[in-house]
């Protein structure tokens, strides 16, 4: 429902006019993406302090039907946090609520508001000689909130899991106002249903998340970190099992990166190229590893014929430099032309099947098509992103966007695998729902969202289609 000026007034009134942004200059920030694929509207932004501010504004939302768009850093990449065109969304921002709350170093957890940006989170954990693993490329700017409510993976999953692995509680506001305060710190509790579950993951649709209980960990006293050449992704695979074994499992990462992805980071992001030219390379890292298993694992990867050349960091500085060529891909495609990108996972074991099959099925559709393939190899989640044939007009090639994806997800499912791996469903996916997900799944997801959010004020549209 379109809301009214008064409904607007009210809402305005919960924050003070100081923070509740109409001027359209001021609210452009929030109505745009990273990527620029949505543009919304909003007759309004809310930028409470407080969790009872928050439920405030959610009780006078559902009284008057007022749909609200939680936003977090807007790092997002499926749209879910940008208001739709129609102009009725209001947004409402938790960047004010940034408060490190609790460091407990001796029960290993942190309690902070949903709107701490996950570097100051990782930088708080240091500072008590712990480690909060969850790490993005995007980690200057997102918050803990967005974090939780996306999911979000990145690059220690295969170590440490994904958010949902590293929270133990969360407080949240749901859409009639009420606060569920589940900031628990416990590790075991038993006590029925996983309500933490249930809204870690739903993207803002179930309940807007103002706070949370993370868990920290030993800060690695050591790290071994290699760039290693390779002529396969079988090769990968094969090396990532050896690497498990000969490590004791202690590896932190594992990312696989195509000859193309590397090309285009040393070409547009002044990074240093570590290894000369090959078909695929990984960046793998061991945590407190027995000194010098590294290099003793390569020489048996080597001899094994699974790798052809490799580089161990020597330097806190030169492990930078391995990790701004992994992390600066995304970013060096947009000189390229147009990207379409899908971050798709399937079992570890088939992803060399899964990029022969998807590349095959992608240049039948489309002759010249670029794979600037990379991702989390050990966690099965490949960034499978294409960039537009050289010479192709940019509009005709973004055009094809749905035929593309209608390719990829179609291989995606042949593999057994998921069309959103870490990113989400937010606008960018909610369509293909009905589609890809089990009609019992879809249909329990469909009755929680009735349940917990009867007036559809919740980010309406997101996640499951309207
Ligand atoms: P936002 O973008 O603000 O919101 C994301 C979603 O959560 C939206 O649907 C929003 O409505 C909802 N939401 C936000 N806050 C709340 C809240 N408090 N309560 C309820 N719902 C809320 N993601 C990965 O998983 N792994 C990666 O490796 C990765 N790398 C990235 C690299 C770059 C360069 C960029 C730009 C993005 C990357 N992302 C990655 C995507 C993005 O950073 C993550 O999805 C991140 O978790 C989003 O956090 P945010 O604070 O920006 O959330």
């Amino acid at each position: 429902m379109t809301p009214s000026q008064s409904t607007l007034e009210r809402l305005a009134a919960v924050v003070g006019e100081a923070h509740a942004i109409r001027d359209p200059a001021q609210m452009d920030r929030y109505m745009r993406e990273w990527r620029q694929i949505w543009v919304g509207r909003s007759p309004l932004v809310l930028r409470p302090q407080s969790t009872t501010e928050v439920s405030r504004i959610l009780a006078i939302a559902s009284e008057t039907r007022t749909a609200i768009v939680p936003q977090s850093g807007n790092t997002g990449l499926c749209g879910g946090q940008i208001p739709d065109e129609s102009g009725r969304e209001v947004v409402l921002s938790l960047e004010r609520m940034n408060r490190i709350l609790d460091v407990d170093p001796a029960n290993n957890t942190m309690t902070v508001e949903a709107g701490v940006i996950l570097h100051d989170v990782q930088q708080a954990a240091a500072a008590a000689d712990r480690l909060f693993p969850l790490s993005l490329a995007s980690e200057g700017s997102c918050r803990i909130g967005g974090n939780l409510a996306s999911n979000a993976g990145g690059l220690n999953v295969i170590a440490y899991g994904n958010a949902r692995d590293l929270c133990l509680g969360l407080e949240v506001v749901l859409a009639d106002g009420r606060v569920w305060n589940g900031l628990s710190r416990l590790r075991k509790d038993n006590t029925g249903y996983d309500l933490r579950n249930l809204f870690i993951g739903a993207e803002g649709s179930l309940g807007i998340i103002t706070a949370a209980v993370l868990k920290l960990f030993p800060q690695p006293r050591s790290r071994e970190t290699a760039f290693i050449a390779l002529p396969s992704p079988h090769a990968a695979i094969e090396l990532l099992s050896l690497m498990r074994d000969m490590s004791g499992n202690r590896i932190v990462a594992f990312e696989l990166i195509a000859a193309l992805a590397l090309d285009f980071a040393v070409r547009h992001a002044d990074v240093r190229r570590p290894l000369g030219p090959a078909p695929w390379y990984v960046l793998a890292e061991l945590a407190d590893p027995v000194p010098g298993a590294m290099l003793q694992l390569l020489e048996e990867a080597m001899s094994r014929g699974l790798a052809s050349d490799a580089v161990v960091a020597q330097s806190e500085n030169q492990r930078s430099e391995f990790w701004a060529a992994r992390e600066l891909i995304s970013e060096s495609q947009k000189p390229e032309g147009g990207s379409i990108k899908h971050d798709v996972s399937v079992p570890v074991s088939r992803v060399p099947e899964f990029l022969a099959a998807a590349d095959a099925a992608v240049l039948s559709l489309m002759p010249g098509a670029r794979f600037v393939s990379f991702g989390h190899l050990g966690d099965g989640n490949i960034h499978y992103n294409i960039s537009q044939p050289v010479g192709m007009d940019r509009d005709h090639f973004l055009a094809r966007w749905n035929e593309v994806n209608d390719v990829v997800f179609e291989v995606v499912a042949r593999f057994g695998g998921s069309i959103s791996a870490e990113h989400g469903i937010g606008r960018l996916k909610a369509h293909r729902m009905p589609a890809i997900k089990d009609p019992v799944a879809l249909d329990l997801m469909r009755q929680l969202k009735s349940a917990l959010d009867p007036h559809t004020i919740l980010n309406p549209g997101r996640v499951l289609p309207l």
